[in-house]
């Protein structure tokens, strides 16, 4: 049977750019893939774009309630190779079931690409929990995500008018419609510094942390 594999990484971390790598491989092969995304992706609207250019139609748009398992969107992906899904963040818990049940009863392998926390340092979303829950293979792709300090980045903060912001709406797409919205990679040590520092969790870890130094 099929495999489901979640691919995660931070922000600019070659996720889409690997995914529209895979589709093109298939293709050039002669292999129908399925290309899905969330409705709420409005960035690139029914097109998957990647940083350097490249880009796809998507095959399947999903609503936010949306279930992948009628006959309307069956007869869409059934013949497919694989099933590739773009920011699979923004899909809802029973979605990522329903990919899972894809994969293992109707054997179509699905390679989901996504985030897997948020601004806040929290897992993206359900979906995601559920992601890390069921996948049959979690990897983390590349290395090409870097902080500000050169280190790997695993954060996505949220910078509005220039600010790190640390509260807020969980989902805000920087479509490029929202001039006061940007996403930055951090590391660790760096997410810590630019947006947890003045929580009052943060404080009291340092001074739990200088107490014992
Ligand atoms: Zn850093």
């Amino acid at each position: 049977m099929a495999e489901m594999i979640f691919k995660y990484s931070a922000m600019s971390g070659g996720k889409t750019l690997n995914l529209l790598q895979t589709a093109y491989s298939y293709e050039e092969n002669h292999f129908k893939i399925t290309l899905i995304k969330s409705i709420k992706d409005t960035k690139g609207k029914n097109c998957v774009l990647s940083r350097n250019g490249m880009s796809r139609n998507v095959d399947i748009l999903l609503k936010e309630n949306e279930t992948l398992l009628n006959a309307h969107n069956y007869k869409k992906y059934y013949t497919s190779k694989v099933i590739l899904v773009d920011e699979a963040e923004l899909l809802n818990k029973e979605q990522i079931q329903e990919l899972w049940t894809i994969a293992h009863l109707i054997n179509i392998p699905v390679i989901c690409y996504g985030l897997r926390s948020n601004f806040k340092g929290e897992i993206f979303s359900e979906g995601v929990a559920h992601l890390f829950a069921v996948c049959d293979i979690i990897e983390e792709v590349g290395s090409t995500s870097l902080c500000e300090c050169g280190k790997r980045a695993v954060f996505n903060a949220r910078k509005i008018n220039d600010k790190y912001a640390s509260d807020g709406p969980d989902i805000l797409i920087d479509d490029g419609t929202k001039k006061d919205v940007e996403y930055v990679p951090l590391c660790s040590y760096c997410y810590l510094k630019h947006v947890k520092i003045n929580s009052e969790e943060a404080k009291k870890l340092a001074n739990l942390v200088a107490k014992i130094r």
